[in-house]
């Protein structure tokens, strides 16, 4: 692994950045300054291709393979974050799964494993590393996280996918403690709590139709669209958002 000049412009770390909410937050980002280290779990093309589009805005950008629910994807991402990169001021914590739909008492262990792995494990792990490279209590100048929550988290509550909202309200719960450990140490930690946003997660999930079919329920008629997220990931990562931390933001269209 060669060893490069820190970067000159900020750094932006965006797990799952391959597509969806997380391949807009990287080519938003690199529009905006940032050089990027974008993560993903299997779609090298997608992510590929989401790096040649964040490149043209004149920035750095690297996509590894790096599964945030594996400790192994999780150290070569900051061994290659530290090599290739030098610094680190802005985690987006993005990657995330659903699981099938079912009632609990139909749900395998394996399921809320998987998801708890991926949803709440990940984002635990790699803010770890990133407040061990942020916090001016480990020499660090500072920086900001953004978690991506859901609407179907804690308060939600996501009947027959109990599991996706159980781990969603704690990434919600971990947001606003963070937010209060790190205030002092130079970081701000945010959410972002999507609603029904046009991505392939509900493809994924067995649901082609899902956004199109449940658009009726949301007040402003419509499902939103990854950049529209991006827009609001983007803010609070930026100085605009410099007295903002500990803040769940719905990005829902109203629902
Ligand atoms: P997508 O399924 O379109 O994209 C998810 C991305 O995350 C993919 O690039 C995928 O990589 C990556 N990923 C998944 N698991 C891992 C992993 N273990 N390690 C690294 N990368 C991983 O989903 P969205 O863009 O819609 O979702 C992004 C986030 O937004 C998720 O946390 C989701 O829960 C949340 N969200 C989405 C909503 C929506 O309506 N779309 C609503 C509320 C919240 P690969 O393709 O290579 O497998």
């Amino acid at each position: 692994m060669s060893t490069s000049p820190p970067s000159t412009r900020p750094v932006l770390l965006v797990t799952g950045g391959g597509r969806g909410i997380g391949a807009a937050v990287a080519r938003l980002g690199a529009a905006q300054g940032y050089d990027i280290l974008l993560t993903y779990r299997s779609d090298a093309a997608r992510a590929e291709a989401t790096a040649a589009a964040a490149r043209a805005a004149g920035a750095t950008v690297l996509a590894l393979q790096a599964d945030v629910a594996e400790a192994e994807g999780r150290a070569r991402c900051f061994a290659e974050l530290d090599a290739r990169f030098g610094r680190l001021d802005a985690l987006v914590n993005n990657a995330g799964i659903t699981g099938p739909t079912g009632r609990l008492d139909e749900t395998p262990d394996a399921v809320w494993e998987e998801v708890l792995r991926t949803n709440v494990l990940g984002l635990v792990a790699c803010s770890r590393e990133a407040i061990r490279r942020m916090s001016t209590r480990h020499g660090g100048r500072g920086g900001a996280m953004v978690n991506i929550s859901s609407r179907a988290s804690g308060l939600g509550g996501g009947g027959e996918w109990v599991h996706y909202a159980a781990s969603k309200g704690a990434v919600d719960t971990l947001t606003l403690g963070l937010a209060k450990e790190l205030a002092g140490e130079g970081i701000r930690v945010n959410a972002v709590n999507p609603g029904l946003i046009d991505t392939e997660i509900h493809a994924t999930a067995g649901m082609p139709d899902r956004v199109t079919r449940m658009a009726g329920g949301v007040p402003m008629g419509r499902g939103g669209s990854a950049e529209e997220v991006a827009e609001a990931v983007l803010w609070l990562l930026s100085p605009a958002s410099g007295y903002v931390t500990g803040a769940l933001l719905p990005v829902s269209g109203g629902r």
